[in-house]
This record gives C-alpha cells, structure tokens and sequence, in this order.
C-alpha cells in the first residue's frame, strides 16, 4: 500500500485533505503473529492525510478480523480488532528531530508507505487470552472431551446415591 501525497503536498487539494480506503498489502521481512493467531482477510485501513500548514497528520482507523481457538477448549474462534491510529507525516526539517520516531511516517518519493506501522499495531492490539465464553470449562483431563459438551466422566461421579443401586444393574447388564 502506497499512498501518493503529491497533489497535497503541492496544494493541489483545496481542502487540504485526502481520504482514503485501502487493505493492508504484503510486508517485507513482516512481524510474526502470534503462533495461535491467523489473518483470514487482509487488513482494512480507512482514513485521511491532513496537511495542517507545515506538517501532515496522518489519522487511520484499523480494522482486522483474526481466527484463533479458545485457551481452554480449543474450539474455533472468531474476532475483530479494532482501533484509531495517529502518525505525522513528514518530509523530514525543522522541528522533526524532537518528535518521537514511533510518532512519525517519512515520506518518500512523494509518498508514504505504512504497511508496517499497521501490521505491529495491530500484533499490540490482538488480546493475550483467547476464552470462547468467560466461563469455558475447558476439557476433561480423563477423555480430552470439552466439560459439559462430550464429556461425560463427571456425570457418571456425581451418581445420585438412590440411583446407584439401578447404575450396578445396568452395568451387569452390559456384560
Ligand atoms: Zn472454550
Ligand atoms: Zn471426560
């Protein structure tokens, strides 16, 4: 993803304002997700490069849908990050040297390329703990069967004592 801030830079926009909507393109040498995460849809990027007389900001908002599976049970998740994102944008000059590189998108060739940027914001986004509910019982450590969904080790433990007498029978009669 490239954009040209050729026309702005040369004031050609009268409004001084450029908006754009774009997906995320191939980065070279790309930070790694994590390993439990994957990215079934590139990377949407929607937003405006403003030019406030001497200096542009750059202001996006990021959204990425990601695939993953619960901690706990391993089931298959789904999940979106979203979130606003801030850079200036400069051809470098007066006043740059004591602004923070992580706040700043050169440009270069008359255009900015901030593949990257997005890529490791959103890496920071993604949440640590990935749970399929809040309370995900997870699995059973004796038949690896999802708690409550499959697993019946539990249920056969917690026999009702008057019942018990009727379980023996039935398992005789299995033999
Ligand atoms: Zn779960
Ligand atoms: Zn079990």
């Amino acid at each position: 993803m490239r954009l040209d801030l050729t026309q702005l830079m040369n004031k050609r926009i009268p409004s001084l304002s450029f908006g754009f909507s774009l997906t995320l393109g191939d980065v070279e040498d790309a930070p790694q997700l994590p390993d439990d995460i994957s990215l079934p849809a590139p990377i949407q990027v929607s937003g405006s490069v403003i030019d406030n007389d001497g200096y542009m900001a750059l202001r996006v908002h990021v959204s990425a849908d990601y695939t993953t599976v619960c901690d706990r049970c391993l089931a298959p998740l789904k999940g979106t990050v979203s979130f606003p994102l801030k850079r200036i944008v400069t051809t470098g000059g007066a006043g740059t040297e004591n602004m923070d590189e992580d706040d700043i998108v050169w440009v270069k060739d008359g255009g900015i390329n901030f593949d990257r940027e997005i890529l490791e914001a959103v890496i920071l986004e993604l949440p640590v703990y990935h749970l399929c509910s809040d309370d995900c019982p997870g699995l059973c450590d004796t038949c690896g069967k999802k708690i409550g969904d499959g697993c019946t080790c539990g249920e056969k433990k917690e026999i009702d004592p008057r019942m018990e007498i009727f379980q023996k029978l039935l398992d005789k009669m299995d033999k």
